[in-house]
């Protein structure tokens, strides 16, 4: 029998339902199995945890399918998580919304390594573990079959893939590409997604109620929107009826594909500037400029993927938090975002406080921000909560 058994009293993670088991709660490992199998995992006394897959070189060495001994983790039981998934999004996500959405995310729709992001007619599938790599025909043939699309495209190119000791891969896994491109509509705009080579999966799909919010604020606010990728804030901020929008990123690919975004909607382009620059520099020319704005987006990239970097994109935050600060006009708004899991919520807010105190300026919260509800969180899985953001207003 493949299994795991557990260093005495290292099974109370798994007991509060965390779905990880680290290298270092492990005593011994049995029946040999390859990466990716499905191992059972014991206590030191032998009694049934869980239903895992097995990484061998990973440091989180095995990630739970199921507490449930009774459970065969197969195809059948894969289509079950998969349709469980879907049906979770049809009661949470007015369809009128969005044709796109995340129909799997991860641990916390019960499939550890798997995502699945639905654009349209494409779903765009990405494998990031061991035992998501295991089922990775299955997964494919049960996604293309239960959402229904043309076409099942890979982006497993993550580098977490590399800790799970996997290769690189990408390209079309069912189906075929659209020959058009794939097209997307969100809040009434439509948007080009490079499902091919574009940041993760192709879109932010996690910002999709925070763009609407930013939208409903901006109308006749001069607006400063800091990493805009493909535009998401821009279009929503000018849908919204803002006098203008100044758009900042340092990926001219990202710019191009965010002028080509705004050119398909009716938006009038002269009130968009764009501009390709590192955000840490710019906030600082504009500055010495002296120039000023009434609402500004703050959304970078990821700084800390863990704990262990915390620090060092805390110095990133706080330094582009005090520069838009100070940029921003008695009365205007930051709406600021960390998609950082190893910054809490808590730490982020005592970033932008010191940011604040830095700047000499006053601010208070005045609206918190999360990922949309096709991203949930499961209690037991607190890693899986990392967007947060805060709409903060200058007194
Ligand atoms: N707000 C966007 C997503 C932002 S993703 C949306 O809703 O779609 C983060 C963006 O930051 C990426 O487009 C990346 O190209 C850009 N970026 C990363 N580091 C940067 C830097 N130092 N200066 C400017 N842009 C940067």
């Amino acid at each position: 029998m493949k299994q795991l058994i557990l260093k005495l009293g290292r099974e109370k993670s798994l007991a509060r339902r965390h779905p990880w088991i680290f290298s270092g709660a492990l005593v011994r490992v049995e029946g040999d199995p390859d990466t990716g199998d499905t191992v059972a995992v014991r206590a030191a006394g032998g009694e049934f945890l869980a239903w895992a897959a097995y990484s061998p070189v990973s440091q989180i060495r095995a990630r739970v399918w199921s507490w449930d001994e009774k459970e065969r983790i197969d195809g059948d039981f894969l289509r079950a998580r998969l349709r469980r998934a879907l049906d979770v999004r049809k009661r949470l996500i007015a369809a009128e919304a969005s044709d796109a959405m995340r129909i799997v995310h991860g641990e916390s729709d019960g499939l550890p390594g798997v995502i699945a992001d639905r654009y349209g007619e494409v779903v765009v599938l990405q494998l990031l573990s061991a035992g998501a790599e295991r089922w990775r025909t299955e997964l494919s043939d049960g996604v293309r079959e239960l959402a229904g699309c043309a076409c099942v495209f890979e982006r497993s190119d993550a580098d977490v893939r590399e800790l799970e000791g996997l290769p690189v891969r990408s390209g079309v896994l069912q189906g075929a590409l659209p020959a058009a491109g794939v097209h997307i509509r969100e809040h009434g705009l439509v948007y080009g997604v490079d499902v091919a080579a574009g940041h993760k999966t192709g879109f932010y799909l996690d910002q999709r109620d925070n763009r609407k919010r930013i939208g409903e604020l901006a109308r006749g606010r001069e607006v400063l929107n800091c990493f805009c990728y493909t535009g998401g804030f821009t279009l929503n901020a000018l849908a919204g009826g803002a006098e203008s929008v100044l758009s900042v990123d340092s990926s001219a690919g990202a710019l191009a594909q965010a002028r080509v975004n705004l050119e398909r909607n009716d938006l009038d382009a002269a009130r968009a500037e764009w501009q390709e620059a590192d955000v840490f520099k710019y906030l600082r020319t504009l500055r010495d400029q002296g120039r000023s704005f009434d609402l500004i987006v703050l959304d970078p990239p990821k700084f800390a993927p863990t704990a262990a970097f915390a620090e060092k994109a805390a110095r990133g935050y706080k330094d582009i938090n005090l520069l838009a600060l100070k940029l921003l006009r008695p009365g205007g708004l930051l709406a600021s975002f960390s998609c950082s899991g190893g910054v809490s919520a808590e730490l982020f807010q005592k970033i932008l406080a010191g940011a604040a105190l830095d700047a000499g300026v006053e601010a208070s919260i005045v609206g918190h921000f999360a990922a949309a509800a096709d991203h949930p969180v499961l209690l037991s899985f607190p890693e899986g909560d990392y967007l947060k953001g805060l709409l903060l207003r200058r007194g």
